[in-house]
């Protein structure tokens, strides 16, 4: 065996390593979640310089100020957004893609917008060399959804708004869901929004700590 396979080795063990520690016990419980979340290769996402930390218990750098969220966080809005497989979902905030990668392998169709250039050129690379052909890219303000594909089944921001975006609201569909971290830009609560026929409910899944959503329905800087 050579070098690059013992890597491989490694990476795949630390992967199951995770999912087991950070997610099955700490009640990730969803099986379409640990299943996605045990097969893709975080590492991919991740500046080559941190491959060795890619299933560390902790968000990571990922350039232009940026982090991807730690695996527990993206395992928990996946698991909250309940999905069954047939969905259309929007992310506000692509990031590395590996949200986008994490949903993609559950649902039908993932449509994600990222705000800096350089970080959606270098996630579409990534998807696209792990093969990937039900996510659309976008970049521009996710604040305002992405009007033209709507309405979706859910909308899941990985960006702390400091309100709920009402634009983003109003691109649900009816029985759909909307998941929003909502704070100061500090700390925030994550925000589970679901469309009724004639109203919304809203509900908080707990604290957490996300980088600023920007833009018009975001915060202005
Ligand atoms: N989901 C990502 C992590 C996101 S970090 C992953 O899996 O790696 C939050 C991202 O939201 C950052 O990349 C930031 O640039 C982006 N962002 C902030 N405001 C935004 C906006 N208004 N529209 C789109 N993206 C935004």
């Amino acid at each position: 065996m050579n070098k690059l396979d013992d890597e491989k080795i490694g990476l795949w063990r630390a992967r199951q390593r995770m999912t087991r520690h950070q997610l099955s016990s700490r009640g990730i419980q969803d099986e379409r979640v640990l299943e996605a979340i045990s097969r893709i290769p975080r590492e991919a996402f991740v500046p080559e310089a941190l491959r060795d930390r890619a299933y560390d218990d902790t968000p990571l750098p990922i350039g232009d100020g940026q982090t991807i969220s730690q695996p527990y966080i993206v395992a928990l809005m996946t698991q909250t957004l309940e999905l069954h497989g047939d969905e259309k979902v929007l992310e506000i905030g692509t990031g590395s893609g590996y949200q986008a990668a994490v949903l993609a392998q559950i649902c039908q169709k993932v449509f994600s917008i990222e705000r800096s250039y350089s970080l959606s050129a270098h996630a579409r690379k990534i998807l696209e060399d792990l093969g990937y052909t039900n996510i659309l890219l976008r970049v521009g303000d996710g604040t305002v959804g992405w009007a033209e594909f709507s309405p979706y089944d859910r909308i899941v921001v990985t960006a702390a708004a400091p309100s709920i975006p009402k634009t983003l609201s109003n691109q649900l569909k009816i029985g759909g869901m909307l998941i929003v971290p909502v704070g100061d830009r500090l700390q925030q609560e994550l925000m589970v929004l679901r469309r009724t026929e004639t109203d919304f409910t809203i509900q908080s899944a707990g604290p957490c700590v996300f980088v600023p959503l920007i833009g018009r329905e975001g915060w202005s800087n």
